[in-house]
């Protein structure tokens, strides 16, 4: 087996009750795995009884029965868990136990990460000064978490190629990271363009043409100016359909909030586009690397292992991680341009593991929405996606 690991894993620790948002107080569907809920259902005394009782069987995984605010039903005042306190961190569910650690495995490939949903592993990305890393080892008996059956493995070893040179331009720090943007939505676009035309040798080439920064570099020196009023027509259109699905918590007022701020006369636009200059400062410049490169491997190459539509688009797929990271950072920049100072690391580690949550947990057709109102509001125009980026 090919482990490919991204950031050091093993590192990360639970932060219990001192965690500002808590995974098991959200309202997340908790599943009880098999041969933890049969040990569950053998445990005896009152916490046994607890457990046959607050586990919901009637569907298969068995499920926490949440409570009315949304809190896992075992979590204590304090947020500790009860499970673990009563019977070990041995018979934690598999959810529990592996969350925030994701890990994918199809044929010979297993992809590690942990999420961002989860503010801690949101706080080690953004305190980090190096950019993020891979490793890659082999090894014989792994436990699996989630096995995809029957992957595209044509399409997957293609992504897998795109995904390796995406990740050297993103990680060429002799262009500043717009540049490096606007080289991914190069390779992309043309290579999604020969692979529509199915220009197999034209696919080729592009692989080795954009393994040399040289080659691509000139095309980088965008003459396009950032353009405020695109910026904030983005963020308008996304934050719009953000604003439709339910909410509640304090992220989501603050998006309300800012997208009102934005349309009102009150709107400091000097202000804002000064934000948007510091986040393009150097400290900022590696928190967006190490943040691109985590949604690469997630959503680029991850993803590639799922889906098996005939749609499938890696420029699409390119947009859409731009555009995730653009509306973090607008959002970031009219919060910051109220107080004059760039929103600190506590709220922005909040804000990405808030959206983590929309993105990468959301059961329905979030997504989907998402890509489609780029689609409608003509986003994925490369013209327009120099000018956001910029
Ligand atoms: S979100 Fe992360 S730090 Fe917070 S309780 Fe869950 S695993 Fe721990």
């Amino acid at each position: 087996m090919k482990h490919i690991t991204i950031g050091e894993i093993n590192k990360f620790q639970c932060v219990g009750s001192e965690c500002p948002y808590t995974c098991c107080g959200g309202g997340w569907a908790i599943s009880v795995d098999k041969v933890t809920d049969e040990y569950y259902q053998s445990v005896e005394g009152d916490f046994g009884e607890e457990l046959r009782t607050k586990i919901s069987r009637e569907q298969t995984p068995a499920l926490m029965k949440l409570k009315p605010d949304g809190r896992c039903p075992f979590l204590n005042e304090e947020n500790l868990c009860r499970v673990y306190i009563e019977l070990g961190p041995e018979h934690m569910c598999d959810t529990c136990r592996f969350y925030p650690r994701m890990e994918r495995s199809a044929g010979d490939r297993v992809l590690h990460y942990m999420t961002i949903s989860c503010p801690e592993v949101g706080r080690i990305f953004f305190s980090r000064k190096a950019p993020l890393e891979f490793h890659t080892v082999e090894d014989g008996n792994p436990r699996l978490q989630y096995p995809v059956s029957s992957p595209d493995w044509h399409y997957f070893r293609l992504a897998e190629r795109a995904f390796d040179v995406n990740f050297e331009i993103l990680r060429n720090h002799s262009l500043n990271i717009a540049q490096r943007e606007r080289a991914l939505l190069l390779f992309n676009r043309a290579l999604q363009d020969a692979l529509d035309a199915e220009k197999w040798e034209d696919a080729e080439k592009l692989f080795t043409f954009f393994a040399a920064p040289e080659n691509y570099l000139s095309m980088t020196r965008s003459q396009l100016s950032g353009h405020l009023p695109s910026k904030v027509r983005f963020f308008r259109d996304l934050c719009e359909l953000m604003l439709k699905r339910e909410g509640g918590s304090t992220v989501y007022r603050m998006f309300a909030f800012s997208i009102q701020y934005i349309l009102s006369a009150q709107a400091d636009m000097d202000a804002l586009s000064e934000c948007l200059k510091m986040l393009d400062g150097e400290e900022y410049q590696r928190e967006e690397e190490n943040l691109l490169t985590y949604f690469l491997f997630h959503f680029y190459l991850d993803d590639a292992l799922l889906d098996k539509s005939a749609n499938r688009d890696l420029f699409r797929r390119l947009v859409f991680i731009l555009s995730l990271y653009q509306f973090y950072r607008i959002f970031t920049a009219i919060f910051s341009s109220q107080r004059k100072e760039i929103m600190p690391l506590k709220e922005r580690v909040l804000t990405i593991a808030f959206l983590s949550r929309y993105f990468e947990h959301s059961q329905d057709k979030f997504r989907e929405q998402f890509n489609e109102t780029l689609a409608q509001h003509q986003f994925y125009d490369m013209g327009f996606l120099f000018q956001l980026i910029s």
